[in-house]
C-alpha cells in the first residue's frame, strides 16, 4: 500500500552515472526531499546526455509521473544537452534572456576571468519555461509547467542542486502541488536482531492497518520504515512497533548507533576511551563521526602488537601467553588498561582474528571478544563473524557500539 497519490520521477543525465564512476546522489537526495514532501516517488532513471535518451526518458517518466525531476547536462560544455532536448521535446525553440545573461557576466567580473563564448548558451531557456535562480542569481535551472504535470530541470553539481532545492525550488514544487498530502511516517532502528526475527516479533496482525512498509538490513542491524495516511493509523503502528520490539529499538529516526551511544554518554555525563587490534581504528573512526564527541570521547588507541597491550594497557604477559590474545581475558584487559590509561568512566576493548589467515579449529576467523568496562561492571561477548577482513571489522564495530548502548541505556 502507497499512502501517496503523487507520483515523481527523476532523471539523472550524465554518462559517469551510467559507468558508475559517478555515485548517483542527485537521485538520493531527491529521493528523500521528494518523498518528505508527499511524492511517491516510483522511478530514478539514469540516462546518457544523448538527445534522443533525454527525450525518451522524459517522454516515458511524462506518462507515468505529475512531477519529473531532471538534474545534469545544464552546462555550457559540448556534451551537456538537456536544454536543448527538453525545448525539442516540447517543440519550442530556446530563447536568448539579456537579463541572465548580464548577471552571468557580472559574475565573471566579479572573479576577474572573461566570458568565455561558450557561457552564452547558458542564458538560453525553452520559450515556456521559468528560470530558476541559484544563490549568484544566475539561471542554474527552470521549470516547466505541462498541464497537470510540472517538469524541473536542475543543475548536475551536486553542491548547487541541494542549495536551489533547499533555497527554493523546494517550496515551489510544494505550491504547484497544493493537493499534496505528506502522510504521517516513522523509521525505526535495531540492533542485534534479524529481519525474519522482526517480523516475526511484529506479526502478521500488525498489518490488519494499511500502511507503507519496508524492512532494510545493515550490517549489524535492521531499519523499519513505516508510513500511513491517518494519525490515528500512524499512532497505533508506532505503539505497537514500541510494545513488540522495544529491547531491541535503539532509536526512531536517522541517528545511527554511533550517536545514540554519544548521547547517552552526554546525558549521564560519562566518557568512552577504548583499545582495538583487530578493528585497528575503525572503532574509533566511528565514534569520532558525530560531532561534538569530544564532550565524552577521550581517544583510541589501536595496540596491534602484544608488546604494546603488555607495556601500555597493562595486559598480563602471562595472561596473554596462557589465554593468547584473542581471548576474552585480553578483551577485558585491554578494557581496564585503556580506561585506567586514560582516566575515562567506560573503556573498550576489542581483540580478534579479522581474516583470512590466523584462523584455528578452536578460534576460527570471525572469532572477536568485546569487552565494556566501567569502574563497577564489565560485561565480555565472544562473537563469531562471518564474511571478509573488512566485513568482521564492521560487524565487531557494530557489535561494539550496540554493547555500549545496552550497558549504557
Ligand atoms: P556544469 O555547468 O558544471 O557542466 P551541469 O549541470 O552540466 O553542470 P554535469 O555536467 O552533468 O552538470 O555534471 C557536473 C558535475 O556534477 C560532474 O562532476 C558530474 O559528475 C556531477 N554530477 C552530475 N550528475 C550527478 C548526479 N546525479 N549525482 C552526483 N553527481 C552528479
Ligand atoms: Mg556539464
Amino acid at each position: 500500500m502507497k499512502i501517496h497519490s503523487i507520483r515523481a520521477e527523476i532523471l539523472t543525465i550524465g554518462a559517469e552515472l551510467l559507468k558508475g564512476s559517478t555515485l548517483n546522489t542527485n537521485a538520493q537526495y531527491l529521493g528523500r526531499k521528494l518523498t518528505a514532501l508527499g511524492f511517491f516517488v516510483h522511478r530514478q532513471t539514469a540516462c546518457p546526455d544523448t538527445c534522443d535518451a533525454i527525450a525518451d526518458g522524459l517522454r516515458q517518466a511524462l506518462i507515468r509521473a505529475r512531477l519529473v525531476i531532471l538534474t545534469g547536462g545544464l552546462g555550457p560544455t559540448p556534451d551537456d544537452l538537456t536544454r536543448q532536448s527538453v525545448a525539442e521535446y516540447f517543440g519550442v525553440p530556446l530563447v536568448f534572456s539579456k537579463s541572465q545573461y548580464l548577471r552571468i557576466k557580472r559574475i565573471y567580473a566579479e572573479r576577474g576571468r572573461r566570458v568565455p563564448s561558450s557561457v552564452r548558451i547558458e542564458a538560453m531557456f525553452p520559450q515556456n519555461s521559468v528560470p530558476l535562480i541559484n544563490r549568484f542569481g544566475v539561471a542554474l535551472g527552470f521549470y516547466i509547467p505541462h498541464g497537470e504535470a510540472l517538469v524541473v530541470v536542475l543543475p548536475g553539481v551536486p553542491d548547487e542542486l541541494v542549495r536551489m532545492f533547499e533555497s527554493g525550488v523546494g517550496g515551489m514544487i510544494q505550491k504547484f502541488f497544493p493537493d499534496l498530502e505528506p502522510g504521517y511516517r516513522f523509521q525505526v532502528n535495531m540492533a542485534g536482531i534479524s529481519e525474519p526475527e522482526v517480523m516475526r516479533r511484529l506479526g502478521k496482525d500488525f498489518f490488519d492497518d494499511p500502511c507503507e512498509f519496508g524492512i532494510y538490513p545493515y550490517p549489524g542491524e535492521v531499519a523499519v520504515h513505516i508510513g500511513a495516511r491517518k494519525r490515528s493509523t500512524f499512532l497505533r503502528l508506532k505503539r505497537k512497533t514500541r510494545a513488540r520490539l522495544t529491547d531491541v529499538i535503539y532509536g526512531w529516526g536517522t541517528a545511527g548507533l554511533s550517536e545514540v551511544v554519544g548521547d547517552l554518554l552526554l546525558r549521564k555525563k560519562r566518557t568512552l576511551a577504548v583499545a582495538e587490534s583487530c578493528t585497528g581504528g575503525f572503532l574509533a573512526a566511528e565514534l569520532t563521526k558525530v560531532p561534538g564527541c569530544s564532550r565524552y570521547f577521550e581517544g583510541s588507541l589501536t595496540a596491534y602488537q602484544n608488546r604494546l597491550k603488555t607495556s601500555l594497557l597493562g595486559v598480563s604477559p602471562r595472561v596473554l601467553a596462557d589465554k593468547g590474545a584473542v581471548s576474552a581475558e585480553v578483551a577485558r584487559a585491554m578494557a581496564d588498561g585503556v580506561r585506567k590509561l586514560m582516566g575515562s568512566d567506560y573503556g573498550v576493548g576489542v581483540t580478534g582474528i579479522a581474516g583470512p589467515g590466523g584462523g584455528s579449529v578452536r578460534k576460527p576467523v570471525g572469532t572477536v571478544f568485546i569487552a565494556v568496562t566501567s569502574p563497577r561492571k564489565c560485561t565480555v561477548h565472544r562473537a563469531y563473524f562471518r564474511g571478509d577482513r573488512r566485513q568482521i571489522q564492521t560487524r565487531s564495530v557494530k557489535k561494539t557500539l550496540e554493547m555500549l548502548w545496552r550497558v549504557l541505556r
